[in-house]
């Protein structure tokens, strides 16, 4: 069947029928894993709010007034950082996600502040915070941004697993008025020379669609197959979140017809369809609340990180769950929810994908 006729098809399956394809799907994994969702305890350092691009929909980047909330970070500084970690260790965090907006050095309120702490390089600033956790026995996950190979190979080997949302390749939202008009960091081919970089650099690797911002429904179908085939050709991605874009003050998108539940469901369904049981699908549990048990009918495997203490620096207002809490929703519905590391079980015994460094620090976790 060619591509558009397969969309076509996916297009008009049902909610009910998608989550009985799902469940069909999720029965053919080994048994002691049918019954499990995943999440990661973390903590998350936002080193800067400062950002190239410009994205309709973004709460975080430094030019959006803070209506509540932390406020701006130029660069987050040793105090604050230290401070974090232990807070990290003492909640017994195995993951730190280290984020920041896109290039954040090319601003010189950033550069001053990154020399006046003796580092002129963003990437050695990074590698630093990621060698300093490994020492803890914390796992990094970095997201900061489209990067090049070269930088990305200068973190691999600090990192248990990295990410970056492919988000949506609809060139429609670059056009005047589209969300993406001043973000030149999220054009298609940045996006995917990153997450094929990853790839060839064998980098355990977390990519996602995001919602509701002005793409259609081909559109995320598209970009499934898309992701699907980058996984084909390089085996590193373990995981897909399937996000919602959640409104919120002070940003400048306001979209004409929001996204349902049901939409979200739908792109769920549909991934679970696409990924079979290769790659896990992750929906964030504070932007579906009171929907959770449709989202684990329809067969998700993963929760993402949640963190015990710092916010969801993207939407500050929708709060984590309690762990203890989601455990219960779960197992109402017969599921196990489980810890796991930022980097998943299947590569953690491939050294390509694991390198020792990061393994010792996994022995040690474990
Ligand atoms: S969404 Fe990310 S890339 Fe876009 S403006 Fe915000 S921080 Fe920058």
């Amino acid at each position: 069947m060619s591509r558009k006729k397969e969309i076509e098809s996916l297009k008009i399956i049902s909610l009910k029928k998608l989550k009985e394809k799902a469940q069909d799907i999720k029965s053919k994994l080994p048994q002691d894993e049918q019954n499990i969702i995943s999440y990661s305890k973390n903590f998350t350092l936002a080193l800067s709010n400062y950002c190239e691009n410009q994205c309709g929909y973004c709460f975080f980047n430094y030019k959006v007034p803070k209506l509540s909330g932390e406020g701006n970070v130029i660069l987050l500084d040793n105090a604050q950082m230290e401070t974090l970690i232990q807070k990290g260790l003492q909640f017994n965090c195995k993951e730190a996600l280290i984020m920041s907006g896109e290039h954040p050095d090319s601003f010189k309120e950033v550069k001053d502040e990154m020399e006046k702490m003796g580092c002129s390089d963003y990437i050695e600033f990074v590698k630093d915070i990621c060698t300093y956790l490994l020492d803890l026995n914390i796992l990094p996950h970095t997201n900061i941004g489209w990067l090049t190979y070269e930088e990305m190979k200068d973190l691999k080997n600090c990192n248990a697993s990295m990410g970056l949302m492919l988000e949506s390749t609809s060139l429609e939202l670059f056009k005047d008025g589209g969300v993406h008009e001043f973000s030149q960091g999220k054009l298609p081919k940045k996006r995917i020379e990153h997450i094929k970089n990853a790839g060839k650099l064998k980098i355990p690797f977390t990519t996602g669609l995001l919602l509701g911002i002005g793409e259609n429904l081909d559109d995320r179908i598209n970009d499934l197959y898309l992701i699907k085939e980058m996984h084909e050709e390089y085996g590193h991605i373990q995981e897909v979140i399937i996000q919602n874009f959640v409104t919120k003050e002070g940003i400048t998108y306001n979209p004409v017809k929001p996204l349902l539940i049901e939409d979200m469901l739908k792109i769920t369904g549909i991934a679970r369809l696409i990924f079979e049981n290769e790659i896990a699908i992750q929906v964030p549990p504070n932007l579906i609340v009171g929907h959770e048990k449709d989202f684990i009918e329809m067969g998700i495997d993963d929760f993402g990180g949640i963190s015990p203490f710092t916010l969801d620096y993207i939407n500050p207002e929708n709060e984590w769950p309690q762990i203890d809490h989601l455990g219960s929703i779960c197992a109402e519905q017969g599921i196990i929810l489980k810890e796991r590391l930022p980097i998943y079980e299947k590569f953690i015994t491939r050294k390509e994908f694991c390198p020792e460094n990061i393994k010792k620090v996994i022995d040690n976790i474990n």
